[in-house]
C-alpha cells in the first residue's frame, strides 16, 4: 500500500467513524424525543388533558392527523355540527371545529379527539346583560371563542342549532324531542363580555320594545300587526283562547 493510499484509507475510516458517530447521536436524539413524548403522552392521556396532548402531538405530523368527518359507534360526525358532551362533569354544547386523531407512541392506537368551540347559555352571560335575560330563551345559544379538545367518547348526542325563524317554524309544527333543538341569533365574546349583534339591535316585539323570546306566550294584534306579551296586555292564556280577533289596548284607545 502506498503512503497516499494509506492516508486515504485512514481518512475514509475517520469519516466512516464520524458518520457513524453522528448517526448514533441522531438515533439517540430521536429515541430521547420519543421517550419524552411517550411518557408525556401516557401522562396526559391518563389525566385526560386533551388540550395539552393535542398541542404536543400537533408538533409531530406523523402522530397528529386531521379529518373532515369521523365515524364513531355507527354515528358520523362532521365539522360544524353541534353536539352535547360530558365535559368536566357538566353537560355542555359545542360546535365541531376540528377532528383529529392522535397516534399513541405506546401502542400505535389512534385516539380520536374533537376540537370544539363552546356555546354559552343565557345564564353564563356576564351579569351586565341582566336587563336582557328575560328576552333570551332557555333554548338559545351564544357561540363563544372558547375552545377545547375532547375525547370522542365524551359525546352524548347531536343537537340542531337553528336560526330563530327556523326554530319558530319548528315550534309551530310542534316537533317532538324539543330538547335537542336550539337556536342562535348572537355570538358572545367571553373575554370582552360582548354580545354580537348587540341585543338592542335585534328585532323587537311588543310595546315594551324587547327582543322576542320564543319561550313566552304572545298575542297578535290584528290592527297594529304586533306580537304582544300577554303580560304587557294583561291577559291570561285562558282569556286569550276565547278571543278570535284581538285588537290591543293601544289600538283601542
Ligand atoms: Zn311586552
Ligand atoms: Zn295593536
Amino acid at each position: 500500500m502506498s503512503e497516499i493510499q494509506a492516508e486515504y484509507r485512514k481518512e475514509q475510516q475517520n469519516q466512516d467513524l464520524s458518520e457513524q458517530f453522528e448517526r448514533v447521536q441522531d438515533d439517540q436524539l430521536i429515541q430521547q424525543d420519543q421517550k419524552f413524548n411517550q411518557d408525556s403522552f401516557e401522562e396526559l392521556a391518563k389525566s385526560k388533558s386533551y388540550n395539552e396532548l393535542a398541542k404536543l402531538a400537533e408538533k409531530n405530523k406523523t402522530q397528529f392527523k386531521i379529518f373532515k368527518r369521523l365515524k364513531w359507534k355507527g354515528q358520523l360526525y362532521q365539522i360544524n355540527e353541534s353536539i352535547r358532551v360530558n365535559f368536566k362533569d357538566r353537560l355542555r354544547i359545542g360546535i365541531i371545529k376540528r377532528i383529529a386523531s392522535i397516534k399513541s407512541f405506546v401502542d400505535n392506537q389512534e385516539l380520536p379527539l374533537l376540537q370544539l368551540n363552546w356555546y354559552f347559555s343565557k345564564i353564563e352571560l356576564d351579569s351586565s346583560w341582566e336587563k336582557y335575560i328575560k328576552c333570551f330563551s332557555e333554548y338559545e345559544l351564544f357561540l363563544t371563542e372558547i375552545s377545547d379538545f375532547i375525547f370522542i367518547g365524551q359525546i352524548i348526542d347531536k343537537v340542531k342549532v337553528l336560526s330563530l325563524s327556523e326554530y319558530d317554524s319548528f315550534l309551530d309544527d310542534d316537533i317532538s324531542g324539543q330538547n335537542r333543538l336550539f337556536f342562535m341569533r348572537c355570538t358572545y365574546n367571553s373575554e370582552k363580555k360582548i354580545i354580537n349583534p348587540n341585543p338592542n339591535e335585534l328585532e323587537k316585539v311588543c310595546f315594551c320594545d324587547m327582543p322576542q323570546n320564543p319561550d313566552l306566550v304572545y298575542i297578535f294584534c290584528e290592527s297594529c300587526k304586533k306580537w304582544l306579551h300577554m303580560e304587557c296586555v294583561h291577559l291570561t292564556e285562558d282569556e286569550a283562547k276565547n278571543i278570535e280577533e284581538y285588537i290591543c289596548i293601544e289600538c283601542n284607545k
